[in-house]
């Protein structure tokens, strides 16, 4: 049994269609899941016109929903010959595209955008694009079904970032998807979304279409799952930085999760660890280049096979600092702060203490900014009214590059390596941590410096 799936760029433009149904062509000689992403792009637009419509901005939303309309029909028009079939999937799509108008019609007259609201327009890219892919293999001759999520991955409510109940998942998922694989009917899942036990829709999280695909593959006991995007697996750093980084061909689950974790978009990082679980195995293969082997996830990778750190690196971060005032600051403050944060599901992705300094730095992701600093600023009121504490500032637009997955008896020569490239470009660092076992360390640097950094510390690294 084997899941597959395959992201924005495997399917954002009817080229990317017809080459992910060639790949889904050869995958045929199993029982066969698919799971899809939206078309490259389509989520981001679909936010930001909601996110417009709630400060005011309706042109924005209208102009999406235009913009998505006819770049889905195009892509229909060029996959499938007229037929009754296709008008019905057209009339879907303008129907699907339509609801999102409404919906942020009403976020425009509310002046609310609440994160239920964000899942609803959402998970609306995912709709389209399963039912094209799904018409489209049945035009090719192979029996598919476009399935909604909301029927199979029940979740709790945390919109944004849900979780799947896997009892629950693993009940409908076999319910669901069962006869059809019994027929040989290929299912096309969206990824990305799910639905309370309610009915109210969801989302995974950016990026969590690769989480569907290994809860999928949880459920419904696969062997392997594949990750199909738009490069030859996971590189040493994101090609787009450094076009020379070289392909990790065979990784153990925990350096996959590793990489992911730090920054390797190629996989979200909640991927790996139910496939580990059980062992399932994950490959990551580009449907640019069907032939190369990819990246392979298993539990016992070959003892001599090459291994290399990576550089990775995550844009759009933000530092909270807690500044203490004289002898006022405690460890016990730096221990509420980040309770405070952790019981308000914000990720503090690193922090550093300065004891001398008397202070705090909290990496956050920018979108939980707001809410991490109305969280402390209500923590430490009475701290602050006693005099204790003298500031707490955000400094937006920061980044991390990380060095991940450092060979043990190389760890101090690559770190020291890369303190080195980074005082050769007097590159000013805001913050630095280390894994205890010295197998990452990580540099809070601005955001504007990374694309001149990584590229420096791969090369200085012989990379
Ligand atoms: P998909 O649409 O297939 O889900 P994503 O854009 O989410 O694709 O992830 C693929 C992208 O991840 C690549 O195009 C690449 O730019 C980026 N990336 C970042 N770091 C890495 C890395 N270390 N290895 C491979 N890709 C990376
Ligand atoms: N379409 C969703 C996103 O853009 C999910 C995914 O691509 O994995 O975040
Ligand atoms: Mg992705």
């Amino acid at each position: 049994m084997l899941v597959a799936k395959f992201g924005g760029t495997s399917v954002g433009s009817a080229e990317r269609f017809i080459a992910t149904a060639d790949v889904i062509a050869t995958r045929l000689d199993q029982p066969l899941v698919v799971v899809v992403s939206a078309m490259s792009r389509t989520t981001s637009a679909l936010i930001e016109g909601a996110r417009a419509a709630a400060d005011g901005r309706v042109g924005l939303y209208q102009q999406v929903h235009a913009e998505l309309e006819s770049r889905h029909l195009a892509t229909v028009e060029a996959l499938l010959e007229p037929s009754s079939e296709r008008d019905q999937l057209i009339g879907t799509i303008q129907e699907q595209l339509a609801s999102y108008g409404r919906l942020c019609a009403s976020i425009a007259t509310l002046g609310e955008f609440t994160m239920r609201g964000n899942d609803a327009v959402a998970s609306i890219g995912e709709q389209l694009s399963s039912r094209i892919l799904a018409a489209f293999l049945r035009a090719r001759g192979i029996a598919s079904e476009a399935i909604s999520a909301t029927e199979i991955v029940e979740t709790d409510d945390e919109h944004g970032s849900a979780t799947p109940d896997m009892a629950a998942t693993r009940r409908k998922a076999t319910a669901r998807l069962g006869p059809l694989l019994a027929t040989g009917v290929v299912p096309v899942v969206t990824g990305y979304i799910g639905s309370t036990a309610a009915g109210v829709t969801t989302t995974l999280g950016r990026g969590g279409s690769d989480y569907s695909a290994a809860v999928l593959g949880v459920v419904l006991d696969a062997d392997t799952v594949e990750i199909w995007t738009d490069v030859n697996g996971i590189l040493t750093a994101d090609p787009k930085l450094v076009p020379e980084a070289t392909v990790l061909r065979e990784l153990s689950y925990e350096e996959a999760a590793e990489l992911a974790y730090f920054g390797a978009d190629v996989l979200h990082p909640k991927t790996v660890a139910p496939l580990a679980e059980r062992g399932i195995r994950l490959s990551i293969l580009n449907s640019y280049a069907p032939e190369d082997p990819g990246t392979a996830v298993v539990t016992m990778p070959s003892p001599d096979r090459a291994i290399a750190p990576a550089i990775l690196s995550t844009e759009g971060l933000c530092l909270i600092r807690l500044s203490g005032n004289g002898r006022g600051w405690t460890v016990q403050m730096a221990s509420r702060a980040l309770h405070r944060l952790a019981e308000a599901g914000v990720d503090v992705l690193m922090f550093a203490q300065s004891f001398t300094e008397r202070s705090l730095n909290l990496l956050v992701r920018a979108s939980d900014e707001q809410h991490g600093l109305r969280l402390l600023t209500r923590e430490f009121e009475h701290d602050a009214r006693a005099g204790l504490l003298a500031d707490i500032a955000t400094r937006q637009q920061v980044a991390s590059v990380s060095v991940v997955g450092m060979p043990r008896e190389r760890a101090p020569e690559v770190t020291s390596c890369a303190f080195a490239a980074l005082g050769a470009l007097r590159q000013r660092v805001i913050a630095v941590a280390q894994a205890a076992s010295g197998g990452s360390i990580s540099f809070i640097l601005p955001d504007q410096d990374v694309a001149r950094v990584v590229p420096y510390v791969h090369s200085q690294l012989g990379l």
